[in-house]
């Protein structure tokens, strides 16, 4: 009798509603192993460096006599710090923008400087990647902001095009400004990203599968990180891609209207 009883109250239920709820467990089972999945990795790691640091420590305490030898053990040390330094930085950039009432030290910055000092950070890894990072575009725009949050959200972009890019290829920072938007544009030539990864890479800790094959060690954080960012600042990020072909991530933000960038359209007319 208890059966039929079940089946009496299903039928009231609107069907609607059960392929909501329905809906809604799926989506909370794929978060928790999105969760699990980025617990896992983010200890993988973090095991990694602290593993190497420790061995390092007893090579060199035994290669005490040998300078060479500590010379080299102690930079590898340093790598492994500076990995580990990296992580963490991320993972305390993402829940500081997630955290409510963040308060953004918030000024007029110049987009060249923005995109000189995300570029920077990144020349000494694309040369060793064999990666061309070339600038380009419209110079002399303005947009409202944190300089420091800014140049990590393009930073960010401009790590991973550099990381998903083969070696022997170009990455290109370019900036317009189309009906008052500032659109900061990172175009790579690399792996690019299928249709169905594209609608959640900016997922916290999805990767693609491609990516977690090609051990960059990354941790699925940054694109959600970017997205955050220029959400906070009012704007919105783009992305075009085609898998095998390449990437375009595009940060779009409102345009500041300064004395630079007023002469620079100007001049930009003639
Ligand atoms: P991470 O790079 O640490 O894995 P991100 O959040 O920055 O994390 O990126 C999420 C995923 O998006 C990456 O794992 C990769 O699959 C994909 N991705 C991001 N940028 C690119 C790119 N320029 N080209 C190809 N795939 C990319």
């Amino acid at each position: 009798r208890e059966p039929r009883l079940v089946v009496a109250r299903a039928a009231q239920i609107d069907p609607g509603f059960v392929a909501v709820f329905v809906r809604d467990i799926s989506e909370q089972e794929r978060v928790q192993q999105m969760r699990q999945d980025f617990i896992q990795n983010t200890s993988h790691e973090l095991k990694t460096p602290v593993g190497a640091i420790s061995l390092l420590a007893e090579a060199l305490e035994m290669a005490a006599d040998d300078p060479d030898q500590v010379r080299r053990f102690s930079g590898r040390v340093s790598a492994e710090a500076d990995r580990l330094g990296q992580l963490t930085g991320r993972i305390m950039n993402l829940s500081r923008l997630q955290a409510t009432g963040e308060v953004i030290d918030v000024s007029t910055i110049a987009v060249d400087e923005v995109v000189i000092r995300a570029v920077e950070a990144h020349q000494i890894t694309a040369a060793g990647a064999e990666v061309e990072l070339v600038t380009g575009g419209e110079r002399g725009h303005h947009v409202r902001g944190d300089a420091r949050v800014l140049v990590e959200a393009l930073s960010n972009l401009v790590s991973n095009a550099v990381a998903y890019s083969p070696a022997g290829s170009r990455v290109g920072i370019g900036v317009r400004v189309e009906d008052g938007i500032v659109e900061i544009a990172v175009t790579d030539q690399g792996i690019g990203i299928t249709e169905d990864d594209q609608k959640r890479i900016f997922e916290r800790f999805y990767r693609a599968d491609q990516a977690r094959s090609r051990h960059t060690g990354g941790t699925g954080l940054g694109l959600s990180i970017v997205k955050h960012a220029i959400q906070r600042h009012g704007g919105e990020v783009r992305l075009w891609s085609r898998e095998g072909h390449g990437s375009t991530f595009t940060i779009c933000l409102p345009a500041v209207d300064t004395e630079e960038s007023a002469s620079g359209k100007r001049h930009a007319k003639r």
